[in-house]
């Protein structure tokens, strides 16, 4: 048995049956000391109050860290990660993107993917990442290549961290006989289907009809589906229509999850919020990518965008939509920056969503409504017999943390992750403050 030194933790992150301890603060946190054995949780205290406020020196006892637990990623593009250098987009816009995206998958080796995903792992595990699903390209020559090297690293990743797949296609590709294959071979691994409607693709007159079939062979195989739809300023919601359509004409038990959906919030607000009530009704999911959309939606060369939408998130949450939130691109053609780092992609949420992590809805997009919408086994709430699991973190309260991205400290299992290095370009420096003319 091993106990923990007081830590703050969020109260929506700690057993909301247990009645002893306390109700969150302002910020939503509570005191806690957690006791672990074999890995697990093996009961949850009130942290002692601090006595009298001083100790035999005087001093004020130091307040206990914040701490979350093990956060999220619900949309990533491992098969695309870190190929920024080579294949870059200096335009940022969308047009450049794509053809930089078909020029690196079309040269893709395996070598070179796992490399660069296996480094990808490595990042977001040792920043307190504990689930991702990955979009995967998997149309043309090199997909099942890319699928085959992303699985090899799925298996060997499982006891650290979970790692799902998503097929990403034209969506009418599933009606293939590639497609189709494929779509088993990623069932059959607990993979899903996914595929992009309108944004970069453009719209199709057969889009709605490839959507109930990839919903039907999502049915049969048993597996969710998880789509790309409405990243753009034009057509506005119609993917998510789309879906909602093909659901109301069959009922099927597949879990759907919308991503991006970007462009339904330009629609009128009474349109918008009846196509929300539809989505809540119909049970869809949606992940949203501010990171992304804000790069390259309303990209112009000589003006500084004024259109940039996401999807409607407060929104969706009102009415009952479980949303999380995406880091999405890390360092390749659709966005430069990102390091699969769920810290910063919640810092970059606070500002560009108006997400509070003090509250449930601001903070649930990166760690319990995510692994509701990735359906893991763990919903990341600390219970007796959960996993001893938490990101700690070097900030005492959440202006800590948005001030500067903190140091922090990971536990897996009960045992501590060695440091998440900073990787190469901060080493530059080394040195240079003893060098004077
Ligand atoms: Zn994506």
């Amino acid at each position: 048995m091993n106990l923990l030194p007081p830590l703050r933790i969020p109260r929506m992150l700690l057993d909301p049956w247990d009645g002893r301890l306390p109700q969150g603060d302002a910020d939503g946190l509570v005191s806690v000391v957690l006791e672990v054995e074999s890995g697990r949780i093996q009961a949850l205290h009130p942290a002692p109050e601090a006595v009298a406020g001083r100790d035999a020196q005087g001093a004020a006892p130091p307040e206990p860290p914040l701490a979350l637990t093990p956060l999220v990623e619900p949309h990533a593009h491992l098969d695309k990660a870190f190929s920024a250098a080579r294949f870059a987009n200096r335009a940022g816009t969308i047009a450049a993107a794509m053809a930089a995206n078909q020029a690196e998958t079309s040269c893709r080796t395996a070598e070179d993917l796992e490399q660069r995903a296996e480094r990808a792992l490595q990042r977001a595990w040792r920043q307190g990442l504990r689930a991702i699903r990955s979009h995967v390209d998997c149309g043309g020559e090199r997909g099942d290549l890319s699928l085959e090297v992303l699985d090899g690293l799925r298996r060997r990743w499982a006891d650290r961290l979970e790692l799902q797949l998503v097929g990403l296609v034209p969506i009418q590709h599933w009606g293939t006989p590639q497609g189709r294959s494929q779509a088993r071979w990623l069932a059959e691994r607990g993979g899903r289907l996914g595929g992009v409607i309108g944004g970069p693709l453009g719209n199709g007159s057969g889009d709605g009809d490839a959507v109930l079939e990839t919903l039907r062979l999502a049915d049969q195989l048993g597996c969710g589906v998880d789509l790309h739809l409405d990243e753009g300023l034009s057509h506005r919601g119609r993917g998510v229509r789309l879906v909602c359509e093909a659901l109301e004409r069959q009922r099927l038990q597949v879990p759907v999850v919308c991503s991006h959906a970007c462009s339904m919030a330009l629609l009128p607000p009474r349109a918008c919020q009846r196509l929300v009530d539809r989505m809540a009704r119909l049970a869809l999911g949606v992940v949203a990518l501010p990171s992304t959309n804000l790069w390259l939606l309303d990209r112009r060369a000589e003006a500084t965008p004024t259109r940039r939408t996401q999807a409607p998130i407060r929104q969706l949450q009102n009415s009952g939509v479980v949303v999380a939130v995406g880091g999405d691109n890390v360092q390749d053609a659709w966005f430069p920056g990102g390091d699969f780092d769920p810290l910063e992609v919640l810092r970059f949420a606070v500002v560009a969503s108006h997400l509070h992590p003090w509250s449930r809805q601001g903070l649930s997009p990166f760690s319990t409504a995510a692994a509701q919408l990735l359906q893991l086994e763990w919903d990341g709430i600390l219970r007796p017999g959960s996993p001893a699991d938490l990101v700690v973190l070097d900030a005492h309260n959440w202006s800590d943390l948005l001030a500067r991205s903190p140091q922090r400290r990971v536990l897996r299992g009960g045992v501590w992750l060695p440091k998440p290095e900073r990787e190469e370009p901060a080493a530059l420096l080394r040195g240079w403050g003893d060098w004077s003319a």
